[in-house]
């Protein structure tokens, strides 16, 4: 029989070989009430703008003995998507995640192994969550000693970067809690200096300021100072990871389908414009971008060539 600690470190260590980057553990109970407050003033203030589905599910999202009866544990796993490979810096320009494959077929196939293994090996039952169940997946990031949340309002791990897919296990498997990320970003405020439009002021971040919520999800014409700011950004913005000290050192991911294929690193302004639905569906198939749609995309393209 395996002590609790032994099971966690055989879970961690079937994690790391099913290829993630980090996995750790934390008890499943409600959100801690500091969380749900700053969380739900987030809301208030309408900084989620045109993301209303973040409205949703209050109470699961702050609970997931309400979403998974019986659970116990929340193990939080990270998967690394940055890649050396880079477009050249006059294509239009899109977020590094959005270059391989949609990362959640690649997130959740591994979750299934790792629930499939718990299964077998202690008969418990498990819950897969890969940005389709209302989890504040940072905050159980952070709780399961993954990684801190950043000034940039994203998950970093120390050492490692904030380039990771994050994914989680809510399983009724009781083990016992990792110690919670207590690094901070001290006295460093780069990403706010960096923010095109002001988004991080505050402690949290601003999606009407935003420009990668901006380009990505408004749905009409692009607000004003979105179409002054974005320069020749066509799909998200990466200024707050890429200024960011804990990003020196992140290295390629070893997912090979995160990285671009030759036509999406061969793709200009003028091919961009020029491009019809069959030619979207190829280059953008399973990708994040097929989200976008072509006319949303060809908005953001035209925005730039304004500049030109
Ligand atoms: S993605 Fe860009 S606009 Fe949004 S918070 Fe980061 S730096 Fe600011
Ligand atoms: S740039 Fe500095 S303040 Fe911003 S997330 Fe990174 S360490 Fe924190």
């Amino acid at each position: 029989m395996h002590a609790d600690n032994d099971i966690k470190g055989i879970i961690r260590r079937k994690a790391l070989d099913l290829g993630f980057d980090a996995c750790g553990f934390a008890a499943a109970a409600p959100v801690a009430q500091q969380a749900i407050d700053q969380y739900c003033n987030w809301l208030e203030e309408g900084k989620n703008d045109c993301m209303e589905y973040a409205s949703n599910y209050k109470d699961l999202r702050f609970d997931p003995t309400a979403l998974v009866p019986g659970a116990k544990t929340v193990i939080c796993v990270a998967l690394n998507y940055y890649t050396e490979r880079r477009q050249p810096k006059d294509a239009p320009q899109f977020s590094i995640y959005a270059y391989g494959k949609d990362y959640h077929d690649a997130v959740r196939n591994r979750l299934m192994q790792l629930a499939t293994f718990i299964k077998e090996t202690w008969h418990a039952e498990s819950r897969v969550c890969v940005d389709t169940a209302p989890v504040m997946e940072k905050y159980w990031a952070r709780t399961a000693g993954v990684g801190m949340i950043g000034r940039n309002n994203l998950l970093i791990i120390p050492g490692k970067g904030s380039y990771f897919f994050l994914g989680e296990l809510i399983t009724t498997l009781e083990l016992p809690p990792d110690n919670p990320c207590t690094d901070t970003c001290g006295n460093c405020n780069k990403c706010l200096q960096a923010c095109p439009g002001g988004a991080l002021e505050g402690d949290s971040l601003d999606a009407r300021r935003c420009l990668s919520c901006q380009l990505i999800e408004c749905r009409g014409e692009l607000p004003a100072w979105v179409q002054e700011k974005a320069g020749n950004r066509i799909y998200g913005c990466d200024e707050c990871q890429l200024c960011c000290p804990h990003n020196r050192n992140a290295i390629s991911t070893h997912i090979e389908d995160f990285n671009p294929t030759e036509d999406f690193m061969n793709l200009t302004l003028d091919s961009v414009l020029g491009m019809d639905t069959a030619t979207f569906n190829t280059i953008f198939r399973n990708t994040a971008v097929k989200r976008l749609k072509l006319d949303r995309l060809m908005r953001n393209a035209r925005n730039i060539a304004k500049k030109y």
